[in-house]
């Protein structure tokens, strides 16, 4: 029997059987992987404590017959234990997990998204950071990867720069108010999704929610739903406080 070892992220375990565990995991080199986790939920296997969701580890499997790997050692390569203690925080990584369980199998690289994972995660791990924009952030950037960026510095429609004051997910990107269509842009959420694409997530993170972050989520959300063409439902309850919520 063949085996492996990677690093991976659990995305999500369930029962199976009497006492075997389901993992379902995003590796750095062999991307989505289910492996089952044999006489873990009896107490005495040695495996079961590195796997709850969130976690980061490194594993070595054995391949199986059907789609299921044979999970054979696992250790902790980082726990992300300060995200667990915060509901917020720990929200924002299962909305993640949900989003990255959900990217379609097709082209996009296992590696990139293993490291955009595990970055987001170690953000929302960092109690000097809020999490409440690290969800939109890694939308955007999970659409920029598979080659949807949205086009925010001009109208989709007729190229202008100017008054750019409605966003549409479909086509995805800004439209001026001459070609306006889908919902209202406000100047605070444009300027707060450029940052957010521009390489400014630290510092966004560093201060309160700016003006437009519950906008920017809910922007971020529907173009990331559009593109997989289908609901989130974790991923869009992991917005930013309402009180961000722009007063337009
Ligand atoms: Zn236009």
């Amino acid at each position: 029997m063949s085996t492996l070892r990677d690093e991976a992220i659990v995305l999500r375990t369930y029962k199976s059987g009497e006492a075997d565990r389901v993992v379902v995991m995003w590796t750095k080199e062999h991307g989505k992987l289910k492996a089952l986790a044999r006489g873990v939920r009896k107490g005495t296997s040695k495996l079961g404590s590195g796997l709850e969701p969130l976690a980061h580890i490194d594993v070595l499997l054995a391949d199986a017959r059907g789609d299921f790997h044979i999970v054979r050692q696992v250790e902790h390569v980082e726990l992300f234990s300060r995200l667990r203690l915060d509901l917020d925080r720990l929200t924002a990584g299962c909305a993640l997990t949900e989003v990255v369980e959900a990217v379609p199998l097709d082209g996009v690289p296992d590696r990139e998204i293993f490291i955009m994972l595990s970055r987001a995660l170690a953000s929302l791990d960092n109690t000097n950071f809020h999490p409440y924009l690290v969800p939109a952030a890694f939308y955007l950037k999970l659409l920029v990867l598979d080659g949807s960026a949205p086009q925010l510095d001009e109208c989709v429609t007729c190229g202008s720069s100017d008054g750019l004051s409605s966003f549409d997910a479909e086509i995805g990107g800004a439209l001026c108010s001459d070609c306006h269509r889908g919902r209202l842009l406000s100047s605070d959420a444009l300027a707060l999704m450029r940052r957010l694409l521009g390489g400014d997530l630290a510092g966004v993170l560093s201060d309160d929610p700016p003006p437009g972050s519950y906008e920017v989520h809910e922007l971020a959300i529907e173009a990331l739903e559009r593109h997989f063409g289908r609901r989130l439902k974790v991923a869009r309850s992991a917005r930013p406080p309402e009180t961000s919520r722009d007063d337009r």
